[in-house]
């Protein structure tokens, strides 16, 4: 037995460092607790008890879904975190049966599926995270520290600097997120810069929080309202081509989102509702009216994609290591923030497991299976956001190309969704690309998917679907169970 109880494991150091206390830093904390004496996790903001937004993570105002894959990868990390997050009040649901979705031109048939979520703030994801990283025994948070600098010697990072003090450590793990200056850092330490791709398709997000009515509207069935941008070309406001959620949150609260590609979004609360009151149904609007506003208007622009290439340099230093949006950042619209996070830090402890020394050759491997793991939710990022005209950054193709994306990915993406609710294999492995368990490539070159998507292409041909679609987006959502009409 150690100080960590149960986790005997050969230690490789006597302190790692962990740069940021967000949830890719409690993530890793989780992942270097074993194979440390200690490990210090060094954050800039004081720490809330309470799931309550702060300074350094001003995204949590807007709605985060957390991926099953992340989820899992927490849960292997955290033992009990599911549990512990519903029991703090997240909402566990089958996205099927309790979302309302509108896509295409109308409502989506209701029905059971392979998926299911934990819905929560993200807020209380990250407090909830953060209780469990407080009770192991040999992990330290220090709160209120800015950290200004990593102290390098011989081809390696050997601590950080804290203002005037600094910090010895064996091992570092960079997790500041998008702004980290762990790069610019390095530059100046004599390593080459990284290269950095980059992809921002201009995605604005804008946010409102809104406490339920008591009780709720008999006419509401789902908890969850999903409307995606339309499929029309012209002819329509500007807040047809939004991505809206009404998305449901711990403690009888729904955060009220509207998101878009490249448009102008409202960010006062007057603006707010008159562009709700214009979005693709009357239903979000109608669901805010309802309800209290409990907060301003929330906006965000720092969604581009962005990758930063560590694993791509010739000599990476020894004795550092990143996780989550330091290295890389996604697109929000896909949710894939917080599950690559977790993985690469199961990663990390899979990687810590193996090796006896924390070597060159150690960073280097870990570089080299992180850029696998995180490629798969990078293809899924710039498989859409490649089409669209407004998107700037060094992965954006050629004209040809980018109008090619953008004619096939929307349509393409609405057929998967049609296929996926009549036909349970598709269904299974949408869902599975959906949470980072499957590439998207893995998916599209299954026989058994190829089979499935054959079969929804001839029923939509000879208007022969096994259910409905397409409900009238002015009326409210049928709350029918379609689950019985694809039974084999
Ligand atoms: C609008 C929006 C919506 C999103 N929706 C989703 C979603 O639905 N699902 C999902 O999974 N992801 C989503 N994301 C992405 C998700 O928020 C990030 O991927 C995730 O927060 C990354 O966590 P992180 O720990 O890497 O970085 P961050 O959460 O950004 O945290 C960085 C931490 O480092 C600290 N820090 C920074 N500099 C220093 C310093 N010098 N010294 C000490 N500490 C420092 C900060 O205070 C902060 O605590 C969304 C993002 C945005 C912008």
């Amino acid at each position: 037995m150690n100080d960590v109880g149960e986790l005997v494991r050969v230690k490789l150091g006597k302190t790692a460092v962990v740069l940021g206390g967000s949830a890719a830093g409690l993530c890793a904390a989780g992942a270097l607790a074993p194979h440390f004496d200690r490990v210090l996790v060094l954050e800039r903001d004081e720490l809330p008890a309470a799931a309550e937004h702060r300074r350094g993570v001003p995204q949590s105002k807007h709605p985060h879904f957390l991926l099953n894959s992340g989820r899992r990868a927490i849960a292997a990390l955290f033992p009990g975190f599911e549990d512990d997050l519903i029991a703090a009040g997240g909402l566990h649901l089958m996205p099927s049966m309790d979302a309302a979705y509108l896509d295409g031109v109308g409502w989506s048939a209701r029905k059971r599926s392979a998926m299911t979520m934990i819905y929560g703030s993200r807020v209380l994801i990250e407090r909830v995270l953060r209780d469990k990283v407080r009770a192991l025994a040999n992990v330290t948070v220090r709160e209120g520290v800015t950290v200004s600098g990593l102290r390098t010697r011989d081809g390696g990072v050997t601590g950080v600097d804290l203002g005037d003090e600094h910090v010895d450590a064996d091992l570092v793990v960079d997790a500041m997120g998008r702004g980290s200056a762990v790069g610019g850092w390095l530059v100046a330490a004599g390593w080459p810069e990284p290269e950095v791709q980059t992809l921002d398709a201009k995605v604005t997000y804008t946010s409102r929080w809104y406490e339920l009515p008591t009780p709720r509207p008999a006419s509401w069935w789902w908890q969850h309202l999903v409307i995606m941008p339309t499929p029309d070309r012209a002819g329509h406001p500007p807040e047809h081509e939004f991505l809206v959620n009404f998305f449901p949150i711990e403690g009888n609260r729904a955060i009220a989102c509207m998101g878009s590609w490249g448009l102008e979004m409202p960010r006062t609360a007057d603006t707010f509702v008159e562009s709700a009151n214009r979005v693709r149904t009357p239903l979000f609007a109608a669901a805010m009216a309802r309800s209290t506003p409990t907060s301003e208007v929330h906006l965000t622009r720092s969604t581009g994609n962005k990758w930063r290439r560590y694993d791509r340099l010739r000599t990476p230093p020894r004795g550092l290591v990143f996780v989550g949006d330091s290295i890389c950042a996604f697109n929000p619209f896909y949710a894939q923030g917080i599950s690559s996070a977790a993985g690469s830090a199961l990663l990390l402890r899979e990687h810590l497991a193996r090796t006896d020394r924390l070597d060159r050759g150690f960073c280097a491997r870990f570089l080299a299976g992180q850029s696998k793991l995180l490629r798969v939710p990078w293809s899924l990022a710039m498989a859409r956001d490649q089409g669209y005209e407004c998107a700037v950054g060094t992965e954006k193709p050629p004209e040809w190309r980018r109008r090619l994306v953008a004619a096939v990915s929307g349509p393409a993406f609405s057929f998967i969704v049609g296929a996926a609710r009549e036909d349970d294999v598709v269904d299974e492995h949408f869902a599975k690309v959906f949470n980072m368990d499957e590439s998207l490539g893995q998916m599209l070159r299954n026989p058994r998917v190829i089979a499935g998507f054959l079969r929804h292409y001839v029923r939509k041909a000879l208007g022969r679907q096994r259910v409905p679609f397409d409900f009238d987006a002015q009326a409210e959502p049928p709350a029918t169970d379609y689950s019985s009409a694809t039974a084999r």
